[in-house]
């Protein structure tokens, strides 16, 4: 890899989000409230990332990736750059209240205070409603970025005083392409992971960096060809097992619904490939067996489990619908 020492950050594809966000800031108005929408794991915390190393770096070739500047964001020591990235936890009124507190104040010693506060959907409503003060009354020395799956789960009167950048997942192409250069993966392996990823390039990243993630797949897949063969007390001990870690229920059922829905494609002789190419003859033996109708039935259960996931519907008695209507073979 060029420049070994740089801590710039990498942004792959979005490019055309890249160039708007870095003119607007050079030459044209640079605007004070960010909406990166776009599925998960697809880039907006890197392109807000990239944004906020833009804006504070000291260079004349932005981000240099060398300066202090830029490396202490990289670090997160950076005292004008505040990230909001927990995963699980939703951000609430008092927290919005206490950045509202330091963003009263000039930056310390970069240009601009960046705040970014990812999924924002998760806020909770007086939070989302505290925080429309700040965009109504703009400082030109902030820059606020929020990040959400989709502007329809935040108040409209907060996206509508952001200029709204909607992320796409990145083409195959260009991703097989990044995962061989930059991460010198086998062909085969990154036509493999670009499928799964559907686009999300962090979601690669995530896989490359948990080597567990692939054996899991390959267990949650071996778990559900099992079940297949299972009775109904075999399938409901199988629930009580696994729904012990509410995390590993949630991966489960995503991993199985990417083979449901696999089994739709193969059912009804689309032309689309398949996700889970290296389990094609496997698939498609299983598809023998089903109906296509039951495949479709088995991709609404599974997304409507993984609805009510969210919101908190107990995990075993989740798991133990999908399982208990599943067709046994
Ligand atoms: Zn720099």
């Amino acid at each position: 890899m060029e420049k070994s020492t740089s801590t710039q950050i990498q942004v792959i594809g979005h490019q055309w989000a890249v160039d708007l966000l870095t003119r607007q800031a050079t030459t044209e108005r640079l605007p004070q409230a960010l909406l990166l929408t776009g599925p998960g794991n697809v880039g907006k915390s890197t392109v807000a990332r990239y944004f906020a190393q833009f804006l504070n770096c000291r260079e004349d070739d932005k981000p240099c990736g060398k300066c202090g500047s830029c490396r202490k964001l990289v670090s997160g020591n950076h005292p004008d750059v505040r990230i909001w990235d927990d995963e699980g936890e939703a951000i609430k009124i008092d927290q919005i209240r206490e950045l509202q507190r330091e963003l009263a104040l000039s930056p310390y010693e970069g240009q601009y205070r960046v705040v970014l506060l990812c999924n924002f959907e998760r806020a909770t409503l007086s939070a989302a409603n505290a925080l429309l003060k700040t965009l109504e009354e703009p400082n030109p020395q902030v820059v606020l970025i929020l990040t959400a799956a989709d502007s329809g789960a935040l108040l409209p009167t907060i996206v509508s005083r952001c200029q709204g950048l909607a992320l796409r997942p990145l083409p195959a192409s260009e991703m097989v392409a990044a995962l061989q250069k930059r991460w010198h993966i086998s062909p085969e392996q990154a036509e493999l992971l670009t499928r799964l990823a559907a686009g999300r390039l962090g979601w690669v990243i995530r896989a490359l960096e948990d080597e567990n993630l692939l054996a899991r797949r390959e267990r949650f897949f071996h778990d559900l060809l099992d079940l297949l063969a299972m009775d109904r007390a075999g399938r409901l001990a199988y629930a009580s097992d696994l729904s012990h870690d509410s995390s590993l229920v949630k991966e489960t059922l995503v991993s199985w619904l990417t083979v449901w829905r696999d089994l739709l494609l193969l059912l009804s002789d689309s032309q689309t490939k398949i996700l889970n190419l290296d389990w094609q003859e496997t698939l498609q033996s299983l598809a023998n067996q089903s109906t296509l109708i039951q495949a479709q039935q088995m991709v609404v259960r599974l997304r409507a489990a993984l609805a009510n996931l969210e919101y908190n519907v107990n995990p075993r008695l989740n798991l133990e619908a999908v399982l208990l209507k599943m067709p046994k073979y």
